[in-house]
């Protein structure tokens, strides 16, 4: 393998950079030319050239959160025709393997450019946390810790107020980012796609905290499962208190990646590129029990990750 591309597709997460770097200097480190395609899967189909990456080039963004090659989402990619064409100009430029950095999504589209000959491996980089086939994806750790830090922020103001703050996070899907969060955090309550919430349960445990003088509380609600707003009128009208709602929105996905997503980050895009070296693919570069293993690609399409339902259970024992 003589020349590799890199490209970053789907939600942007903090750490995108950081693999970036990675795929970069280790590519060249064995010898590879790398270059950096923009906007995702888009960039293959534009006649904008394909930018050759240095060493220099990926200088001072290890910190930096998003993504300096941009992303983007690729409608047209579905056809088969459009995905042909983008594994031509590959071939045409003489590159015979490509990272693709992203969720499952942008993994299909690695899918359909390897049947049409070009090497492709995945980097699981998503705040949601939900690819099967690895246990971390780069970016949750980040999403986590801002949601944490909200949740402190907020809790101060609950505390001085003695209110009921119910706050709105990421998670269409999935409630990884709620449930870690909550269980860091604190949470009074979680509220997860996974799990049917029980109104009258949310409630009782509320009462149960301000009958033991508790000042404060926090429901953590993923967008994927309920609306905060809803769950706060309900509550309100159900019990007569007032409460605050908080939808954190955007603010989770942009940010400072942690040291925890920059050694991922560094470790899989370094691995991505050797993997490709050794003319591998059809991959995604999993972690398992802190271990990067290749699995393949499929694995990745495989129906939902199971909830660490132990973790749900033990956020509600200890935030009685
Ligand atoms: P995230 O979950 O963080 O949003 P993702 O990679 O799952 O990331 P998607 O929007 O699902 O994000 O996919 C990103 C891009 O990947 C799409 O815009 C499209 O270009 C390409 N893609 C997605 N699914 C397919 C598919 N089935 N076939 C070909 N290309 C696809």
């Amino acid at each position: 393998m003589r020349k590799i591309a890199v490209l970053t597709s789907g939600g942007d997460a903090p750490g995108m950079n950081a693999a970036v770097r990675a795929v970069v200097r280790a590519g060249i480190d064995l010898g590879m030319e790398v270059y950096g395609v923009e906007r995702g899967f888009a960039g293959l189909l534009s006649d904008a050239p394909f930018r050759k990456m240095e060493l220099g080039s990926v200088a001072g963004i290890i910190h930096r959160g998003g993504t300096i090659l941009r992303t983007a989402r690729a409608p047209e990619f579905f056809h088969k025709p459009v995905q042909e064409k983008a594994a031509q100009r590959l071939k045409e430029e003489g590159i015979g393997g490509l990272v693709v950095i992203g969720g499952d999504g942008s993994f299909r589209g690695a899918q359909a450019l390897e049947e049409h000959g070009i090497k492709t491996i995945g980097v699981p980089a998503t705040i949601d946390n939900d690819i099967p086939g690895t246990e971390n994806t780069i970016g949750f750790d980040t999403a986590v810790n801002t949601v944490l830090d909200a949740i402190n922020r907020l809790r101060d103001t609950a505390t001085s107020h003695e209110r009921i703050f119910v706050v709105e996070v990421m998670g269409r899907n999935n409630g990884y980012i709620a449930l870690m969060a909550g269980l860091a955090g604190g949470a009074e309550s979680i509220v997860v796609p996974e799990i049917e919430y029980d109104l009258d349960d949310i409630c009782q445990r509320l009462l149960k905290g301000i009958a033991r003088k508790k000042t404060h509380s926090i429901i953590l609600v993923a967008e994927g499962a309920a609306s905060a707003v809803e769950i706060g009128r309900a509550i309100e009208e159900k019990l007569d208190l007032e409460t605050r709602v908080t939808v954190l929105g955007h603010i989770q996905r942009g940010g400072t990646p942690t040291a925890a997503d920059r050694l991922l980050a560094s470790r899989m895009g370094a691995a991505a590129a050797r993997l490709l070296w050794e003319e591998r693919s059809g991959l995604i570069v999993g972690i398992k029990g802190g271990v990067l293993s290749p699995v393949p690609m499929m694995e990745a399409f495989m129906s939902g990750r199971q909830f660490p339902r132990q973790l749900y259970d033990l956020a509600l024992i200890l935030a009685k």
